[in-house]
C-alpha cells in the first residue's frame, strides 16, 4: 500500500486530498458541492458518476448531521469503492483447454504501454510458477519484437515472432502452436493497434481472435489504454470494444497522472473491469487493480 501510495501520489494530491478537504468544510454549501464536483470531473471520474457520487455524498452527509474527519473519511471511502464496482471478477483468466494453454491477447492503441504490459505480466505469471510463450503479432511498430523478446529473455519466456510487417494472425497462430508443443501454460499475444481505419482494425484483431480459437479457447482479451490520455482513451476503448469482445482493462500510466478517476470512467464506458494497473516503467510495476487499495491510496 505504501508503494501504491507513492505511485498515485499525483492523484492523491488531486483527487483524493481535495475532495476530504472540501468536504471537511464547516459549511457544505451549494459553493462546496460543485468545487467537489469540479474535483471529481478534473480528475476525469466522468459526469455521470460524478453525479451520483456527489448526489449520494450529499445525501449521507445531511443523513449524518455533524460529522468527525474519520466519519467523512470511512464515508467517502465507501462511497468510492461502491463507484468502482466492488463486485467485478478482476482475475485474470488463464486455464486453456484440456490439452491447450491459456491464451491471452493484449489489444491497444500502439504506445499506450502494450508491449511493456505483456512483458510485466509474463514476469508475473513466471514468478507464479507458470510457464509463458510470448506472441509477437505487433508487426506494424519496427522495435516491438525485439522489446517483447527482450522481455521474454528477463522474464525467461520463449518469443515466438516472425518477419518485420509479417502477418500478425499467423504468428498468433505459431505462438499458439509453439505453447502446444512445449507444454506452456500461458500464451501472451502482443498485438498492433493502428487506428487509422476501424475496419482494418477489425479484420486484423478480428483475424487473430480466430485463428487462435483454432486451437482452442482465448481466456482474456485485454485492453491497454494509457491513463494519461484522458478522454481520448475513452474514444479508443469504445472504438476497441466494437471491434473485439474485450474481457479486462489494464490502465497503464497512473503514476504519471492526476486524473486517477479514469478508472471509474472506463469502466463505466465499457462495463468491463480494469483488472491490472501499471504504475511505472520498471518490470514490478504491474499491480491487479483492488478497489479498496486504490481508494485507500488516494485518500489517504
Ligand atoms: P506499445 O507501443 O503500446 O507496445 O507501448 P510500449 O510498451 O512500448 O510503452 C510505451 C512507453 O510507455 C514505454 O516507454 C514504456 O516504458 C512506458 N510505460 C508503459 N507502461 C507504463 C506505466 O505504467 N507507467 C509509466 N510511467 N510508463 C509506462
Amino acid at each position: 500500500l505504501v508503494r501504491l501510495r507513492a505511485r498515485l501520489a499525483r492523484s492523491q494530491n488531486s483527487l483524493g486530498k481535495g475532495l476530504l478537504t472540501l468536504l471537511s468544510r464547516d459549511n457544505l454549501d451549494e459553493d462546496t458541492w460543485e468545487e467537489i464536483e469540479d474535483t471529481l470531473l478534473t480528475a476525469d471520474v466522468g459526469v455521470a458518476p460524478t453525479q451520483e457520487l456527489v448526489e449520494r455524498l450529499r445525501e449521507r452527509v445531511r443523513v449524518l448531521g455533524t460529522r468527525t474527519p474519520e466519519e467523512l473519511r470511512a464515508l467517502l471511502r465507501e462511497e468510492l469503492i461502491t463507484l468502482l464496482g466492488p463486485d467485478f471478477d478482476r482475475e485474470v483468466k488463464t486455464e486453456g483447454g484440456a490439452e491447450t494453454p491459456g491464451v491471452v491477447m493484449v489489444v491497444g492503441v500502439n504506445g499506450t504501454g502494450k508491449t511493456t504490459t505483456t512483458g510485466k505480466l509474463a514476469r508475473v505469471l513466471v514468478a507464479d510458477g507458470r510457464s509463458v510463450v510470448l506472441g509477437a503479432a505487433d508487426t506494424f511498430r519496427a522495435a516491438a519484437a525485439d522489446q517483447l523478446q527482450t522481455w521474454g529473455e528477463r522474464v525467461g519466456a520463449r518469443t515466438v515472432r516472425g518477419p518485420e510487417g509479417g502477418d500478425p494472425a499467423s504468428i498468433a497462430y505459431d505462438a499458439v502452436k509453439e505453447g502446444i508443443a512445449e507444454g506452456a501454460d500461458v500464451v501472451l499475444i502482443d498485438t498492433a493497434g493502428r487506428l487509422h481505419t476501424k475496419t482494418g482494425l477489425m479484420d486484423e484483431l478480428g483475424k487473430v481472435k480466430r485463428v487462435v480459437e483454432k486451437h482452442g479457447p482465448l481466456d482474456e482479451v485485454l485492453l491497454v489504454l494509457d491513463a494519461t490520455t484522458g478522454q481520448n482513451g475513452l474514444v479508443q476503448a469504445r472504438v476497441f470494444a466494437e471491434v473485439v469482445d474485450i474481457t479486462g482493462i489494464v490502465l497503464t500510466k497512473l503514476d504519471g497522472t492526476a486524473k486517477g478517476g479514469i478508472v471509474i470512467a472506463v469502466q463505466r464506458e465499457l462495463g468491463v473491469p480494469v483488472k491490472l494497473i501499471g504504475l511505472g516503467e520498471g518490470p514490478d510495476d504491474l499491480a491487479p487493480f483492488e478497489p479498496g487499495a486504490f481508494v485507500d491510496a488516494l485518500i489517504g
